[in-house]
């Protein structure tokens, strides 16, 4: 689906958000980019959907250069979940949810539809949160709606970025499960953003770690936990691991 050949950013000269990244996202993957904030994350989804250009290398998507796509249509064929939501404040839900169908010339009609289809499917009642305005949602709720929405674009390729964030953890427990099974019911390739080494074992099929814009390793969770190709990958998944052991350590005291 995607691969990226030696792609770097920087946005200052010799100042590197993003050092050579090599890597590759096969059809209906789900690939978590883990890394702290400032890791260069953003960047690097920004570099796919062509928000950003890179320095130097290649993006390859559907066995075709990135840039050779006509920009408009591309960005519409890639669902993007911002890591802020980003629903427009003045439209419905509804509205909200159609609105890349709206901009290809789907009716009135045909976007209601749209609409109706993918807040079911995120688990939203049309008709109680359609037609409501975004604050008038909770953040989870808002947070659905991104994802509604980005699913509305019926584009194979999601990008999300950081998009459980903000979320209490019951209400991002619940949005993970969620994701997995439309992952699985659509068949969709996701390029998930998180900081939070839990939410990456919880949703990868592989795991990224990005680290001040340097690739650590990219494999399967059992790889990156067993055989950390560096200290730092090594470091980040042994302190939440003891911090666990230690816990269930004091859990059985009682
Ligand atoms: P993350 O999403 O992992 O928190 P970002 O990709 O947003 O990280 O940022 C990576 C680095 O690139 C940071 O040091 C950030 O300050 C820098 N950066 C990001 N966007 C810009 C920009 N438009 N101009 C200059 N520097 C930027
Ligand atoms: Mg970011």
């Amino acid at each position: 689906m995607l691969q990226l050949q030696s792609v770097t950013k920087s946005f200052l000269a010799d100042n590197y958000a993003l050092h050579p990244i090599s890597l590759e996202v096969a059809d209906n993957e789900l690939l978590v980019i883990l890394g702290s904030s400032g890791s260069g994350k953003s960047t690097l989804l920004k570099l796919i959907n062509r928000l950003l250009l890179p320095s130097s290398g290649k993006i390859i998507y559907k066995q075709r250069d990135l840039s050779s796509y006509e920009l408009v249509p591309l960005r519409r064929s890639i669902g993007y979940v911002f890591q802020n939501i980003g629903l427009l404040p003045h439209q419905s839900v509804a509205e909200n949810v159609s609105t890349v169908p709206h901009l290809q010339g789907a009716t009135t009609q045909e976007c209601e539809k749209i609409a109706e289809k993918y807040l079911a499917m995120v688990n939203l009642d049309p008709d109680e949160y359609g037609h409501r305005r975004p604050d008038e949602l909770s953040g989870g709720q808002q947070q659905r709606v991104g994802v509604a929405r980005a699913l509305a674009t019926e584009a194979d390729l999601l990008l999300m970025d950081e998009p459980f964030g903000a979320l209490d953890s019951i209400t991002r427990d619940q949005l993970q499960q969620e994701l997995l099974k439309l992952k699985q019911q659509l068949g969709k390739t996701i390029v998930f953003v998180t900081h939070d080494i839990f939410e990456a074992l919880t949703l990868a099929d592989r795991i990224a770690v990005l680290h001040q814009g340097q690739l650590h390793q990219v494999g399967s969770k059992h790889d990156i936990v067993n055989q950390p190709a560096t200290d730092f990958v090594r470091d980040l998944f042994n302190k939440p691991l003891q911090q666990l052991t230690s816990l269930s350590i004091h859990t059985d005291d009682h």
